[in-house]
């Protein structure tokens, strides 16, 4: 495996050398071929996976370091956090000249664990594989899960669990918690670098811009505005948006207590931990402000212009993402509703379509996939209610002004509504059966989940909403 090491050239305050700790006895759970294929790595790789990324021995190029970050956690700031239990190999370059971290999560303790074992357990670790190669299906952007090794090893949670090492491909770990470990620290010049890194890493038509503390911050801002646009199209919640959690380059990363809506409901949250509901579904855009908000207040001191005009500067670059948001939101909305062209009123029926599910807790996955079927002047699979039909009768009309024919409308529709997302009560039945040493479940919801737009037989099993018994309430980290 040919890594490189451009975080590990950054300064030493950037970051603690550290190694794996090795594991008793490591077995290959999953294994990301098709991401393995795209990131041109050796295929033979495969048959090496359990010992290499289990950390019992790790590639010859690996210069493993943990990274240090702060953040701010459910809004109170914690000056020190950094990889507990994540260790950076290295970087590898895919065939089109992309980098990509490579990181061991669950791979033993670091300098920044703190009380933590420095350990995962299996059913965080296959989840994280299980919902990350989901969003990747969707077309969401997101760090991704290369493999899944068993230590054989138990690590203590609530009891003992079995123990799992993941292996995590992000195009950079950067969070806005990097710029903030610095910039408590009044530490400009990490800062500095940190910028002309990022920039350099994730947005290189940026690298000769003439502000570029400035131009880093728009440049997330737009990230993060089609990021959380990209989320809320698919009913995810991510549950944990500290602002160690939320990347600059735009990609989902730290599956935690993360879910998929089942009925719409904008307050829904599921974390065990987020007992105030900040982290809701309907909060995430908003939550996504405030923590480019604190990213602004790191850059700021940066910031080529004299005082008052930096600050209006920082505040022009914070701003810039409520409207790229909406428009993400929009333009996903309209190929939801089947929508070619833009009329004024679209952005009130889209929110109205969601009162009207909200008032009969509809499923929103299958809310929207149903209305392909109205489309193509079917009987509606939606659930009755005289807020429901008045919609309805809108959206009929609103589609009677589009050109184009029904089928292309429908391609348009089902190519943006999933069937199949990772239901909560699937996910938690595939990550106990996994546990308990059964991966097939696991197996056959990853395929599944995989294909999300394909609503063929063999899908069935994986579209159905809970029933009443099986839904699932609360997710744990
Ligand atoms: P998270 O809530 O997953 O974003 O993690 C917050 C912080 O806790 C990060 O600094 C993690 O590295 C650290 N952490 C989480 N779990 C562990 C663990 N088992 N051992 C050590 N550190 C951990
Ligand atoms: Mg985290
Ligand atoms: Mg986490």
């Amino acid at each position: 495996m040919q890594l490189q090491h451009s975080y590990a050239a950054l300064p030493l305050t950037f970051w603690s050398a550290v190694e794996p700790t090795p594991v008793a006895a490591p077995r290959l759970l999953a294994w990301n071929a098709a991401l393995a294929g795209a990131l041109g790595l050796d295929p033979a790789l495969e048959a090496r996976a359990a010992a290499m990324f289990s950390g019992n021995a790790p590639p010859a190029q690996a210069r493993p370091i943990a990274m240090a970050y702060a953040g701010h956690q459910f809004g109170h700031f914690v000056p020190q956090l950094g990889d507990g239990r994540a260790i950076l190999l290295g970087e590898v370059t895919d065939p089109q000249g992309r980098r990509f971290d490579v990181q061991l999560k669950g791979a033993g303790p670091t300098p920044y664990s703190r009380n933590g074992d420095g350990r995962a357990a299996i059913g965080p670790v296959l989840r994280e594989f299980l919902v990350s190669e989901a969003m990747h299906a969707l077309g969401v952007p997101t760090t991704r899960a290369l493999a899944a090794v068993a230590t054989g090893e138990a690590v203590f949670r609530d009891g003992a669990l079995p123990g799992a090492v993941l292996t995590r491909i992000a195009a950079s770990h950067v969070r806005v918690g990097t710029f903030q470990f610095f910039a408590a620290r009044e530490d400009h010049a990490a800062v500095r670098a940190l910028v002309g890194f990022v920039l350099a890493r994730h947005y290189p038509a940026l690298a000769d811009h003439d502000n570029p503390p400035l131009a880093l911050l728009e440049a997330v801002a737009q990230a993060q505005a089609r990021l959380v646009a990209a989320w809320m199209q698919v009913g995810f919640v991510h549950g944990v948006m500290n602002t160690d959690n939320m990347a600059v380059s735009g990609e989902t990363i730290d599956y935690g207590p993360c879910a998929f809506l089942d009925e719409y409901h904008p307050a829904k949250t599921f974390s065990s931990i987020d007992r105030r509901g900040r982290y809701a579904f309907g909060n995430q855009p908003g939550i996504a402000q405030w923590n480019l908000a604190r990213l602004a207040e790191c850059l700021l001191p940066l910031i080529n212009a004299d005082g008052e005009q930096a600050v209006a500067m920082a505040r022009a670059g914070i701003e810039a993402f409520a409207p790229a948001y909406r428009e993400h939101w929009l333009a996903g909305q309209r190929r939801k509703l089947g929508l070619s062209t833009e009329e004024d009123g679209d952005e009130a029926l889209a929110q109205d379509f969601l009162e009207a599910l909200q008032a009969v807790e509809a499923d929103y996955t299958l809310a929207y996939r149903a209305l392909s079927g109205v489309a193509r002047g079917e009987q509606a699979a939606l659930p009755k209610s005289p807020g429901m039909d008045a919609w309805l009768a809108r959206w009929r009309e609103r589609l009677g002004r589009e050109p184009g024919d029904v089928a292309a409308r429908v391609a348009v529709m089902d190519a943006a509504n999933p069937a199949v997302i990772p239901r909560n009560h699937l996910v938690e039945a595939a990550l106990a059966a996994a546990a308990a040493g059964d991966l097939a479940p696991f197996e056959a919801l990853l395929a599944a989940v995989r294909r999300p737009f394909d609503d063929g037989p063999a899908q069935a099993p994986f579209m159905a909403p809970p029933a009443p018994e099986q839904r699932v309430t609360h997710t744990f980290c």
